[in-house]
């Protein structure tokens, strides 16, 4: 088939290095019709393990494609997992603290301009799995305040700017400030952050010139981004920024790479990355970290949001689940969940219909508050006995806290972790469950995180106080946002994120009291505002009763807020990436989600993942595509396959 065919089943650059396909053509038509028809003789039985978004985008795209047997397993007691909006908690307020994701790139193609009004480069990019939901279930977005796009104030070396050394007078030293960025999206205009700036951004520049000239062509791609993975697959990011620029590195002295790390661009410390590989960092310059969008939420033409004025929902058991407020990024998943399609019902009306007819066991089923513990392969493996009688029954036995049942397809979006503690994965052969892929389970390492938050009484911003909407620290507290949705007429003030830590940062936060950590941020923060001369302090600005803190190192089901990986994992990545095209047709489990990504941190490689494992259910069930999806054809292999792989562990090309 020559590439020209395959034109419309990738997408434009800039996207994801490793596989190009357009999940946005397989989903998008006018009709809002389905990707596949289930098999018309029989229904298999599909558990999926995780209500994030991935469980909900696997499930929403099975059922609309007529398969009906569906249990949704959930460890805790709400949908959404790392999409977590919770409502501010004043009177009458609609801004949302975002816990987990908070703001999302649309993947605009470098050839286009954003026509959508108000918001930038929201949806209508057609270049993204993001995109395709967020434009059909009217979710709006606005640009979100990043560092340098709007008003920020950088503080380093106690606000004496980042070489306080070369003044070895004290009483030479220049007057604590904060460093003024506001010049959008350009160097921050200190000698010594633009030079770093751009020795970054010259780097940047050349990777995606070289990279955007052969992107869509997949031959052509596939050896230029192999030829990448053996360049850089070994090196660390601290390695790559001191590299010099002639072996493909930033070239960065000591002085500058130790404040590219505590300062990044003025866009919060990149310390927490470097001791990762930096092949997650050049992952994410395709697209991942663009024109990042806050996340409105579904709110109408007038700019009133959504209501949900339905009963008071419930799971399949009759446990309590939160009705969706349709606010937030948490609002993906409210509405994969809750939202019907012109034609089919949504995954809720399924499920309340399937409480209905309570004697049929088939149906859609959501069962929160019930982690997974333990999934077995019945049929012989390892020289065990067969457990099965009946050939033709499910292979698969999974045991939950309240359930148990056997399924002839189990997608898995529960973080490793999660499992590796509570789900042990039994008799499971190595050629279903090969060595490399428990080992990438086994070794996959999780970023902690940390969010400290206030609610707002007004926008200081919006209101001539000369507080910066963003300060960049090179302290504990690190960054602290101004965030609120843009529309005036809503009237609600918004939040503070008074610190945002990750990594080691995070993990030296976890043993604070969240009352006393907001506390001390706060007053740091002010601190910070007094030391630089600023005649204005944040806590005239939010309501200081109670600070909002989660650290997702805390929950057992996450054990960390993004997965990422260090240096010389490619082998292991690629091991998860083809799981489901190797081995899932014989093991009859399916990974999915972001946490068996390799753009970890991000919403986009959850739902794509989620739809790579619902096609090949689809395969390997007897469904059929419809849109004229030629699986063998259209659909590619990853980039990084076995083979390239290998290589890069012999060293560099
Ligand atoms: C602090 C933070 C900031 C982020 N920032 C951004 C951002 O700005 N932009 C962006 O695009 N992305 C961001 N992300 C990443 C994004 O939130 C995730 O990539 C995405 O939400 C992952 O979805 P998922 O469905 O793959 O996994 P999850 O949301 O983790 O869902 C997995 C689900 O499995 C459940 N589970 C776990 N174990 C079991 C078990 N044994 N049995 C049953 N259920 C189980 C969990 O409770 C969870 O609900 C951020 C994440 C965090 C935490």
């Amino acid at each position: 088939m020559s590439e020209s065919h395959l034109h419309k089943w990738r997408f434009k650059f800039p996207n994801a290095a490793d596989f190009n396909f357009n999940y946005w053509t397989l989903l998008n038509d006018d009709d809002q019709t389905p990707i596949a028809e289930a098999p018309p003789n029989k229904q298999p039985r599909i558990a999926i393990v995780g209500a994030g978004v991935a469980g909900l985008t696997a499930a929403r795209e099975l059922f609309r494609s007529g398969y009906t047997d569906i249990d949704i397993y959930e460890a805790t007691k709400r949908i959404g997992g790392r999409t977590y909006s919770l409502p501010s908690a004043l009177p009458d307020g609609v801004t949302t603290y975002e816990l987990g994701a908070m703001r999302l790139p649309f993947f605009w193609p470098k050839d286009s301009e954003s026509t959508a009004e108000g918001c930038g480069y929201g949806p209508g990019s057609q270049n993204c799995v993001v995109d395709y939901y967020c434009t059909r279930f009217g979710i709006t977005t606005q640009m979100f305040p990043n560092p340098g796009e709007v008003k920020t104030g950088i503080y380093i070396n106690r606000g004496r700017g980042p070489m306080p050394q070369v003044f070895p007078d004290v009483t030479q030293l220049p007057p604590p400030k904060l460093i003024d960025w506001v010049k959008l999206g350009g160097a921050p205009g200190e000698p010594t952050l633009d030079r770093i700036y751009n020795k970054w951004v010259n780097f940047k520049k050349a990777f995606l010139q070289e990279c955007g000239a052969a992107y869509g062509r997949d031959a052509e791609w596939a050896v230029l981004w192999q030829k990448k993975i053996r360049q850089y697959g070994d090196l660390s990011f601290r390695d790559f920024v001191r590299r010099s620029v002639e072996s493909g590195g930033l070239g960065m002295n000591a002085d500058e790479s130790r404040v590219f790390a505590v300062i990044g661009l003025g866009d919060a410390g990149w310390g927490a990355f470097y001791d990762i590989s930096v092949l997650w960092v050049l992952r994410t310059l395709f697209g991942f970290s663009d024109k990042l969008q806050l996340i409105r939420g579904v709110v109408s033409a007038d700019g009133i949001p959504s209501t949900w004025e339905d009963d008071t929902p419930s799971d399949s058991l009759g446990q309590h689940l939160d009705p969706p407020t349709f606010l937030g990024v948490q609002s993906l998943a409210e509405c994969l969940f809750y939202r019907r399609d012109k034609r089919e019902k949504s995954l809720y009306e399924a499920i309340k219909e399937a409480k209905r007819e309570r004697a049929k066991q088939i149906g859609v089923h959501l069962y929160i508050d019930n982690p997974v513990r333990s999934l077995t392969f019945l049929e012989e493996a390892c020289g065990l006995p067969p457990h099965r009688e009946n050939p033709d029954s499910p292979p698969v036995r999974l045991v939950s806290d309240r359930i148990t049942r056997d399924y002839d397809a189990v997608i898995i979006t529960a973080p490793p972790w999660s499992l590796i503690v509570e789900t042990p994965f039994e008799n499971f052969s190595p050629d279903s469950l090969p060595w490399p892929v428990r080992e990438a389970m086994n070794s996959s390492h999780f970023m902690p995180s940390c969010k400290v938050f206030y609610p707002l009484k007004n926008r200081y911003w919006d209101r001539s106080s000369p507080i910066p909407q963003v300060i960049i620290t090179d302290t504990f507290a690190q960054g602290a946002y101004g965030v609120a949705v843009a529309d005036k007429e809503w009237g609600y003030p918004g939040v503070l994120l008074a610190s945002y830590t990750w990594g080691d940062d995070a993990t030296k936060l976890v043993s604070d009291d969240d009352q006393e950590l907001g506390r001390r941020c706060l007053a740091h923060l002010d601190g910070i505002l007094e030391r630089c001369g600023i005649e204005d302090r944040l806590s005239n600005w939010v309501d200081d009763r109670k600070a909002i803190v989660h650290h997702w190192l805390r929950s057992p089901w996450q054990r960390g807020c993004a997965r990422v990986y260090r240096a010389g994992n490619s082998a292991l990545d690629s091991a998860l990436l083809t799981y489901n095209r190797r081995y899932s047709a014989k093991s009859h489990l399916y990974l999915a989600g972001e946490s068996y990504s390799v753009e970890g941190g991000w919403v986009e490689p959850a739902l794509r993942s989620a739809l790579d494992a619902a096609i090949h259910v689809v395969r390997n069930t007897g469904g059929q595509f419809r849109k004229g999806f030629d699986y063998n054809q259209h659909y590619p292999e990853h980039v990084c396959s076995a083979s390239a792989l290998s290589d890069s562990r012999t060293g560099p090309a």
